[in-house]
């Protein structure tokens, strides 16, 4: 595996994949990479002739109070890992490569879409996100990007980036990789106690638990969104930050689940934000699995 810290030689061995005929295939991460980046690096593998991912922890996308600075950054374990998940090249920059001309005056709007919920609680966030990604996509030129159902929002609104600025970049979703417990795998899981550890799979068992009553008949949001902030307002350990149920197409909030809508829910346990979200299973016969398996639309 060839590792790059520059943008002109990623463009250069992503030019040359292609002109050997090899369809790119792009996998932007923040490091610190675990089974779910794994997961994501696999669905590139099966999709893709020549595999990239990148490391670069986004000082865009963090507001000044967040844990840019302690954002773990465990650079040597991620390039023996990178080459392991089946990885071509590589990106690894720094701040100054990206941001060159430091930071960007021009941005990507995230619109309606990117202004509740992730956004409502970190401001900037995904202006940042989406910012980034652009700039990625330009430096890589992928055929194909993936990204994890875990920021189910962060999805959404690259997918929408891709129609809305006609993105020649195909999307993959990759659903979320779980600890047995249920807890998502994310590089902030690092920050929790043993304590908090053993706390954290409440996110999901709100959200398993709005599933269930899904699938058993309950039709009502509100009692959805009742049930799962009592479900993690009952854990002392967490703190809730919101819970939704919205259309999984529209990200409006509903108020009857007749057709895909999605539960949400994000949580302070101990130094780390968590979210999670689930895919309702709405249709009578439906399992609680996310039913979007790694496909790529758009
Ligand atoms: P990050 O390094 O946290 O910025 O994540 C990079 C990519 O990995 C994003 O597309 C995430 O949605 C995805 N990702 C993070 N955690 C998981 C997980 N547990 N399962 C699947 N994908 C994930």
């Amino acid at each position: 595996m060839e590792v790059t810290a520059r943008a002109v030689a990623m463009w250069e061995a992503c030019e040359k994949a292609r002109q050997g005929g090899a369809r790119v295939g792009f996998v932007p991460t923040m490091g610190a990479l675990h089974e779910g980046h794994r997961s994501l690096i696999q669905a590139a593998r099966m999709g893709s002739g020549f595999v990239v991912a990148s490391i670069f922890v986004n000082p865009l996308q963090f507001a000044p109070t967040e844990d840019l600075a302690a954002y773990p950054r465990p650079l040597e374990q991620d390039r023996e890992m990178a080459e392991r998940m089946g990885c071509d090249i590589l990106f690894t920059p720094g701040e100054a490569e990206i941001y060159s001309h430091g930071p960007p005056q021009v941005r990507v709007d995230p619109g309606p879409l990117g202004d509740r919920l992730e956004e409502a609680a970190r401001p900037g966030h995904f202006a940042g996100v989406l910012t980034v990604v652009a700039k990625l996509f330009n430096v890589v030129g992928p055929a194909r990007a993936y990204f994890g159902e875990k920021d189910a929002q962060q999805l959404a609104l690259i997918r929408r980036m891709v129609s809305d600025l006609d993105i020649p970049v195909a999307v993959g979703a990759v659903p979320t990789v779980r600890e047995p417990d249920g807890l998502a795998l994310s590089s902030r899981n690092a920050y929790l106690s043993p304590e908090e550890r053993a706390a954290a799979p409440v996110l999901f068992e709100a959200l398993s638990d709005a599933a269930v009553r899904v699938r058993r008949g309950e039709r009502n949001a509100d009692v959805i969104r009742a049930e799962m902030a009592r479900t993690i307002g009952a854990e002392p350990l967490a703190r809730l930050d919101y819970v939704a149920v919205v259309d999984d197409d529209t990200w409006e909030d509903v108020s009857e689940i007749r057709s895909a809508a999605r539960a949400l829910v994000a949580a302070r346990v101990g130094p780390a934000r968590l979210i999670d979200n689930l895919l309702l299973p709405w249709r009578p016969g439906e399992t609680m699995q996310n039913s979007d398996e790694a496909s790529t639309k758009g």
